[in-house]
């Protein structure tokens, strides 16, 4: 039974009031959830601040980023071990804006899922096409290339206990959203792909959709069967509109 994981991911965004706030806010609300999930990834400087001001909530914490080494002269990076250190349990890689604007590769996202699974953190592994790439009907052959960088190097065992969210690279930040019927039969070839492999993996996989999940599209997103959750990034930043969407999440996988 896959439990809806709802992960705010806050991007660039925020600072020590608005972390207070936004924390508190949805931390108001907590105690009328049940049955999913609930995660956010503030920047990396406020993890700490974050998870004091979580204060026993059920909400987890991710980050959005981690290094390849776990320690040394690598002046900026952070590692697994700190992150596991200061109570993180999620770790967003692969988002297309880190693949992007610093230029990581399969390889690299691939070298980072192995590191936190070696130390015990759960890896949210984004993948997803271009509109280009979309265009040129490759949307399936880009995912399968970003998931067998890790199948292929680690076996299929690694994504026990692990996310993956299909977030179109178009449909991140844009406010054009994948249609949810179209998500669905993605997902499902997705977790098809990895039952070829191992079909208890498969069945256990989370797989979220992200790409301006709303308030609005949520509830069509989390009636396809396939869709274990949403990476939300703009919409997380305000308390009432997430409140929504994992309220939408807890009602139609109930
Ligand atoms: C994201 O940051 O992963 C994301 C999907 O952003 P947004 O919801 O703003 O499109």
């Amino acid at each position: 039974m896959r439990r809806p994981f709802i992960m705010g991911n806050w991007k660039l965004n925020g600072n020590k009031d608005i972390v207070n706030k936004l924390i508190f806010n949805l931390c108001q609300k907590m105690n009328d959830i049940t049955g999913c999930v609930v995660g956010i990834a503030p920047p990396v400087i406020y993890l700490e601040r974050a998870r004091e001001a979580l204060n026993n909530s059920p909400i987890v914490l991710a980050a959005q980023n981690v290094d390849v080494h776990l320690s040394g002269a690598f002046t900026g990076d952070i590692s697994a071990n700190m992150l596991k250190d200061v109570g993180i349990r999620y770790v967003i890689i692969g988002h297309s804006e880190r693949r992007v604007w610093h230029k990581e590769t399969d390889e690299i996202i691939a070298q980072k899922f192995s590191i936190l699974k070696k130390i015990g953190l759960i890896p949210i592994l984004c993948i997803g096409e271009t509109a280009k790439e979309k265009a040129e009907g490759r949307t399936k052959e880009i995912c399968i290339r970003q998931i067998d960088a890790i199948l292929c190097s680690q076996g299929v065992d690694a994504f026990y206990n692990t996310v993956i969210a299909y977030e179109p690279v178009w449909s991140i930040g844009t406010g054009k959203s994948e249609v949810p019927t179209q998500v669905q039969i993605l997902h499902k070839f997705i977790r098809d792909y990895i039952m070829k492999k191992d079909k208890e993996i498969a069945n256990q996989i989370i797989i979220q959709y992200g790409g301006s999940v709303t308030n609005e599209n949520a509830e069509e997103l989390f009636s396809q069967p396939d869709i274990d959750g949403v990476l939300v990034g703009g919409a997380s930043l305000q308390a009432k509109v997430f409140l929504e969407i994992i309220t939408i999440a807890m009602e139609k996988k109930s």
